[in-house]
């Protein structure tokens, strides 16, 4: 019923960027974990965190795949905390048409964290556990929400990229041909 409040458990990964020294184990247990089969293949550019990375400037800011983003933003700050300059897009989450990351490498699907599948069989994110220096904290917390709408999943994300980057129309033929392809 509409108005009606209801709790949720938000899952978040709260960063210490201090502490992060770029070696990219979370890329790659990311990228393990989801490949098909699973552990299969390991390839940073399909993970679902990435670390950006001038180890020049000692700048490391590991960021996890949030929502997907149809259009890009106007915003293009650049930012300096504690000396150190970090790049436009450094602390952005969304998968979106001004850069590569969050893209599935093959198809240019968007890519979105998942905790992990929820899998009851992990203790914590395997981000988290894979970072031996605690950058990566895991979190819970519960929310009162009201009459939330619920949340896209991968197909629909997917989905929604490709109509948007071939059109609708295209999009259905495509899934028509191959239906009768059996
Ligand atoms: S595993 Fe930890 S230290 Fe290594 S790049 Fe990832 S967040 Fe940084
Ligand atoms: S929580 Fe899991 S899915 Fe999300 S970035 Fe970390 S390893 Fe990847």
């Amino acid at each position: 019923m509409k108005g009606q409040k209801k709790t949720k458990t938000v899952k978040t990964i709260r960063i210490d960027v201090d502490k992060c020294h770029g070696c990219r184990a979370c890329e790659l247990i990311c990228s393990a974990f989801h490949a098909q089969p699973r552990y299969s293949s390991n390839n940073p550019a399909r993970s679902r965190i990435r670390v950006i990375r001038d180890p020049l400037s000692d700048v490391y800011v590991p960021v996890y795949a949030g929502e997907y983003a149809a259009a890009e933003c106007a915003g293009r700050d650049r930012y300096t905390i504690d000396g150190k300059e970090y790049e436009e897009c450094a602390f952005c989450r969304a998968s979106c048409p001004s850069r590569d990351v969050f893209k599935e490498p093959d198809s240019g699907l968007p890519l979105k964290c998942d905790m992990c599948e929820s899998d009851p069989t992990l203790e914590e994110p395997m981000c988290v556990k894979w970072c031996i220096v605690d950058v990566l904290v895991y979190e819970e917390r519960e929310v009162e929400v009201e009459d939330e709408e619920p949340e896209l999943d991968e197909i629909e994300i997917g989905l929604r990229a490709l109509a948007n980057k071939h059109g609708l129309d295209r999009i259905l033929d495509t899934v028509e041909r191959m239906s009768k392809k059996g």
